[in-house]
């Protein structure tokens, strides 16, 4: 009788934190303004920065998406820092860069590889000093040709320290990833409303220069150039916001699984560090960002394992011969039809799997 009660409490904080956070997201902030001096016309200088290893399949056609970008050339500088490839990846943006002499590219060459983050703050120290905007992407990451513009109109209101757009898979509307797009995208942007979010998409992530600055180098504990830095600008009292009026493509890949369950790790040691650094660092201000952050941290850390315990707690409960703990876990088990339903079970496996591999192994380095 206690057992099959504590499965079903645990099972209700499970379920019931995400679900209210997101219906409370969804109903009263999803579609609230920005509450932001927006300005379309804004063109500040934009640096774009690309990190690559192994990128020989995609890196011509993210130039060519860059350059087809409806935004001055003049304005835009980009930076393509790479890791001692061995695909012809440098000799391709050596090529590129020949046949397009309107537009400012840099090439770095780092002689062995260190992994994305090192890279990116060794690119970091060549960004032009008359630059005001910094913005990471992935070589894989395809924009709309108004990307640009509709990332840096709101830059034009100062309170604006970082900026990331929603995405989706370039391949396969239908994927399991689709799914999890349209879930996640509601809540980044609900929470963005707010204040910030503090997750952000590596396939986008657009930085005011000057705040960037003041964090000094990425820090190195976790493997991502995204949701750190920007949830490190909206600790310094800023906005960090995922937008909703322009969406980049990724496409899906053969490792997705392995891809996933990196990402997560990343996550997972973004949420256990990046608020004592933020503070160590001297730069945390209180503001409502605080409490997006405490919840996402549930969220992520500790909400998945509630799941498990529960599941345990049932199956002992059964063998025990409870029979409402069986019928819970029958009904359990039907919801799985539901394809909504095995997307956040795998989600969850997917942030445990990467809580326990962080502690050998934090990929900051992966395989590509
Ligand atoms: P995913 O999108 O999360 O699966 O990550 P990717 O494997 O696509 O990596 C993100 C970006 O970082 C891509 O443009 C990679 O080429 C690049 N990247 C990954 N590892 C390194 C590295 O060690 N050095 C450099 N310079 N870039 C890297
Ligand atoms: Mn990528």
């Amino acid at each position: 009788m206690l057992l099959e009660l504590i499965a079903i409490a645990l099972i209700v904080v499970h379920f019931g934190v995400p679900v209210s956070y997101y219906w409370y997201l969804r109903k009263k902030w999803l579609n609230k303004p920005w509450n932001l001096r927006e300005d379309p016309e804004y063109r500040p200088k934009v640096t774009i920065i690309i990190p690559t290893y192994r990128e020989a399949k995609y890196i011509i056609r993210k130039l060519d998406n860059i350059y087809q970008q409806d935004y001055p050339r003049d304005r835009l500088e980009v930076i393509v820092v790479d890791s001692a490839s061995d695909d012809g990846t440098p000799e391709l943006v050596k090529k590129w860069a020949k046949m397009h002499s309107n537009i400012r590219v840099i090439l770095l060459q780092e002689p062995i590889r260190r992994g994305m983050v090192p890279a990116l703050n060794y690119a970091l120290k060549h960004v032009s000093k008359d630059s005001d905007i910094i913005i990471f992407t992935d070589a894989d990451a395809f924009w709309e040709v108004d990307t640009i513009k509709k990332v840096t109109k709101y830059f034009a209101d100062t309170s604006v320290g970082a900026v990331t757009t929603c995405i989706a898979p370039l391949n396969g509307e239908k994927h399991i990833e689709a799914i999890y797009r349209s879930y996640y995208n509601v809540v980044r942007i609900g929470e963005s409303k707010i204040h910030s979010t503090p997750v952000h998409n590596g396939a986008l992530v657009a930085f005011r220069k000057k705040l960037l600055n003041r964090i000094g180098n990425l820090p190195t504990y976790t493997g991502n150039d995204d949701s750190t830095p920007a949830s490190l600008i909206a600790f310094m009292g800023y906005r960090a916001i995922q937008i909703n009026d322009t969406i980049v493509k990724e496409p899906i890949r053969k490792d997705q699984v392995s891809r996933k369950i990196r990402r997560a790790q990343h996550l997972v040691l973004h949420f256990i560090y990046t608020k004592n650094y933020a503070r160590k660092c001297g730069i945390y201000k209180r503001t409502l960002f605080n409490r997006i952050w405490y919840i996402e941290l549930f969220l992520h850390i500790m909400n998945p394992w509630l799941l498990l315990i529960a599941l345990a707690t049932l199956i002992v409960s059964i063998l025990m011969g409870n029979l409402i703990s069986a019928l819970i876990l029958a009904l359990g088990i039907i919801v799985t039809c539901f394809k909504q339903f095995r997307v956040w079970l795998v989600t969850q496996l997917y942030l445990m799997i990467a809580i326990v591999k962080n502690l050998w192994n934090r990929e900051i380095m992966w395989e590509r």
